[in-house]
Formats: C-alpha cells, sequence, structure tokens
C-alpha cells in the first residue's frame, strides 16, 4: 500500500462503530462537531474533538481545515456493473427484457480490452465523483473486462472487489463461456488480483439462469479452494425470474436454496435484491453469513419489487446499500439512501437518516466482512472518506439552515443530496481528485 503523507483533517465529523438499528443510536455512532481526523501513513491514527487534539500534534503538522463541512468514511456501493455504466437511463420493461435489449449488447463490447479500459477510468472518476471508494463490482464474461478494471483499480490504490462473469447458458451464444473456462480464468484472475494491493478477487455467477448446474458446481469448488474470495451473484430479483429459477432446478426449495446447494452461501457472499424471500430463505442468509444488496433504485426502476427491511431485520440477516447501476439510476449513494427510504415507507416502515448512513459505510463494510479495514475511523483503518458539503446547492443551503440535529441535516443531505454535495474524496488520506495520479 502506498504510503500517503501524515496530515490531519478539521471539520465536523462522523462514523459509526455499530448499527443504529440495533443498538441504541447513541452508542451507534461518533459525532464530534468540531473534530479532527488525524492521518498517519494513509492509516486513521487518531479522531476526536479538534481542542483535545490539535495540541497533541507535533509542530509543524499539517492541518486541513474543512470546518463547515462534514467528514464521514467513503461510501460503500456492494452492487454495482462497471459494465453498464453506458446504458444507464435506459428503459426495461423488468429485468429479463433489460438484460436481453441492453445488457447483453453492451456487454458484449467488453471483449475489446481498450474499451474494457477506457469505461473503467470513467467508471472509478464517477465513483470517486460520488465518493464512494469501495465497490464490489460485476465485469462482463470476458477476461478483459476484470483485467482492465483491476488495473485501473490498482493504479488508484482502491479498495476494490471485482470478477469476470460466469454465464454458459440463457444468454447470446457469443457471450457464453464454459464451466472449464471459467474455472481456469477465476484461478488465473484470483492468482494475479485477489490481494494485490487492496484489490479482491469475487467469483461471479451472473445468476442461476445463466449458469448450468456443471458451472455452478465449478463455481462452488472455486469458492472452497478461494475461502477468502467474493461470491457476487443475484437473487429473487423479479417474480417471473424466480419461477424460471425454480422450473431450472426443480430440486431446490427456492431460488436461493439453488446457491445454497453448490455451497454459494457464506460469509462474503453478496446477493443483490433478495426481493421475493420467505422466511427461510431470510433464516438461511442469516445463518450462513451471506449478505444481502439492497439497490433501491434499481428495484424501483425495473419495477422488480419493494426490500423488506423490517423481514430482513428481524431475521437477524446482513444487508447494506448498493445502486446497480445500470439497472440501478444513480452513482449516488445519497440518492441510494433516498429511494431506500422511500421503499420503506412504501410498506409502513422506516429507515432513519442515521440508518442509511450506517448501512453505506461501516454497514457496507460488514456486509463485505471488510470492517476492519473500512468504513469507519477506528484507529488503523485505512483512511479513505469524503468531504460533505452543507451549501452544496441553494436549496440544500437553505435547508440545512433550518436544520437544528446531526439527524435533520444527514436527512437533509440524503433526500436532496447528489454527487454535488461531495466535495472532496480522499483514498489512503490522499485527495484522488477525478483523474488518478
Ligand atoms: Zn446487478
Amino acid at each position: 500500500m502506498a504510503a500517503a503523507e501524515s496530515r490531519a483533517f478539521r471539520a465536523s465529523l462522523l462514523h459509526f462503530r455499530d448499527d443504529p438499528g440495533s443498538v441504541r443510536a447513541d452508542r451507534a455512532f461518533e459525532h464530534f462537531e468540531d473534530g479532527l481526523l488525524v492521518v498517519e501513513n494513509g492509516r486513521v491514527a487518531r479522531v476526536g474533538p479538534a481542542k483535545d487534539l490539535l495540541a497533541t500534534l507535533p509542530p509543524g503538522f499539517e492541518v486541513v481545515d474543512r470546518r463547515g463541512s462534514l467528514i464521514l468514511p467513503g461510501f460503500i456501493d456492494t452492487h454495482i456493473h462497471y459494465s453498464q455504466t453506458d446504458i444507464i437511463a435506459s428503459p426495461g420493461h423488468n429485468v429479463l427484457h433489460w438484460l436481453e435489449n441492453y445488457t447483453f449488447p453492451e456487454e458484449a463490447r467488453f471483449a475489446e480490452a481498450s474499451h474494457a479500459a477506457e469505461v473503467a477510468e470513467f467508471f472509478l472518476d464517477e465513483l470517486a465523483r460520488n465518493g464512494t471508494t469501495t465497490a464490489l463490482v460485476f465485469g462482463t464474461v470476458h477476461r478483459a473486462s476484470a483485467d482492465a478494471f483491476f488495473t485501473a483499480a490498482a493504479r488508484r490504490n482502491l479498495r476494490m472487489a471485482a470478477g469476470q462473469v460466469m454465464m454458459d447458458r440463457g444468454c447470446p451464444e457469443h457471450l457464453r463461456d464454459t464451466p472449464e473456462g471459467a474455472r481456469r480464468d477465476v484461478r488465473e484472475l484470483a492468482e494475479r488480483w485477489d490481494g494485490n494491493g487492496r484489490l479482491h478477487y469475487a467469483i461471479t455467477p451472473r445468476f442461476a439462469l445463466t449458469s448450468s448446474e456443471a458451472q455452478l458446481r465449478v463455481a462452488g469448488e472455486l469458492a472452497r479452494a478461494h475461502p477468502n474470495a467474493f461470491i457476487q451473484s443475484h437473487a429473487a430479483e423479479h417474480l417471473e425470474e424466480v419461477a424460471s429459477a425454480c422450473a431450472l432446478f426443480p430440486e431446490c426449495r427456492s431460488y436461493l436454496d439453488v446457491y445454497d446447494r453448490f455451497g454459494l452461501l457464506r460469509e462474503r457472499a453478496i446477493y443483490a435484491h433478495c426481493l421475493h424471500f420467505d422466511a427461510e430463505d431470510r433464516k438461511r442468509m442469516a445463518d450462513s453469513g451471506a449478505a444481502a444488496a439492497f439497490c433501491p433504485t434499481s428495484n424501483l426502476f425495473l419495477g422488480s419489487g419493494l426490500f423488506d427491511v423490517a423481514a430482513a431485520d428481524a431475521a437477524g440477516m446482513l444487508y447494506s446499500l448498493a445502486t446497480d447501476v445500470g439497472g440501478g439510476t444513480s452513482f449516488s449513494m445519497l440518492r441510494t439512501m433516498s429511494e431506500a427510504y422511500k421503499v420503506a415507507q412504501l410498506q409502513d416502515q422506516r429507515l432513519t437518516a442515521l440508518r442509511c448512513f450506517y448501512l453505506a459505510t461501516l454497514g457496507g463494510a460488514r456486509a463485505l466482512r471488510l470492517d476492519d479495514r473500512i468504513g469507519s475511523f477506528e484507529a488503523g483503518c485505512e483512511a479513505d472518506f469524503i468531504v460533505l458539503d452543507p451549501a452544496a446547492t441553494p436549496l440544500l443551503e437553505r435547508r440545512m439552515r433550518a436544520a437544528k440535529t446531526l439527524e435533520e441535516r444527514l436527512f437533509a443531505w440524503m433526500i436532496l443530496g447528489d454527487e454535488r454535495a461531495v466535495k472532496e474524496t480522499y483514498v489512503l488520506g490522499e485527495n484522488r481528485g477525478l483523474t488518478p495520479n
């Protein structure tokens, strides 16, 4: 990990230590109205009130003054397709129509390494612009898609997880791999990229409809061979998809059970959507340590359904927030929080602003089992953080003037905010701006 210079940042500071949905809110987070974040060699050294910590700094230690803004850990997006950047905002009737009409034609372009590289750079710029410092990312079925993404992320020193899609049926012929081909590619890619700098490999069967039994068996073998690698896929997004999965695997109790039978439910397995689950599915998720990625903008846009926050909480199922671009309609985790709040509202459930900010930071890190490294300002964590501007737009500035509490301010940011509210994005204590060094 490249060492960044040591500096302190003075601002209003917020980070979470636990889930405000499961412990008393005042124990779930630390907030310093006039705080200091001390970064040494790219890691968090200390965090606390500025009046106490300023006196402890050695003479000449640089203090970056961001008073008036809020500094918090960088956002974590636990489900996104970089290869769908160019088809965001394309109308799809439902997810299956979307795949056939937009996703598959677009993903075919990633056979070309230069195209993959160009999109990867734009995508990572866009994540930085939106304050997202870590993501779990889908490539395409092409080897070039994974290599291009990892190469770009490595150059920027980002903590990222990604994988090449495994897909051997239910899609156009030219986008198919084979179980053997996928096994070879995943082994080579994991060898090259997993643990390379801050990168992680993710075993990536697209979903049950596009993998044969033989291929899911290979995915399970790879999961056993790489116990620290991520597994990412989609589950129970749309009712038509659920019916197809159950028809393809009639011996399975449910859609989720397909993944379970092939050994694909465990810690560091992240399933996007998880909308049409029953109580047993949720319990199985909780028991296995797998996590759901709640993708509200995508679920609303594709008309897939509503993520049941209360049922997930009751089952003790781990979940976090994700954009699911390009089925999702924004790279912004602030806009994603806003839509998550509304999805809960439609079911007479509540997601507080504190909970949403937790889910987009420490909650995401916990879902990815990376909370010992990212997602908070605990001493030793990697200093990936963002600076939120309360005056990013005239309306936000006006609303903020009337906000009396931290919770009111966070709520205004998540309902009115987008990438304009993200003033700066820091990776390992360095301002990454929009382009890599
Ligand atoms: Zn997706």
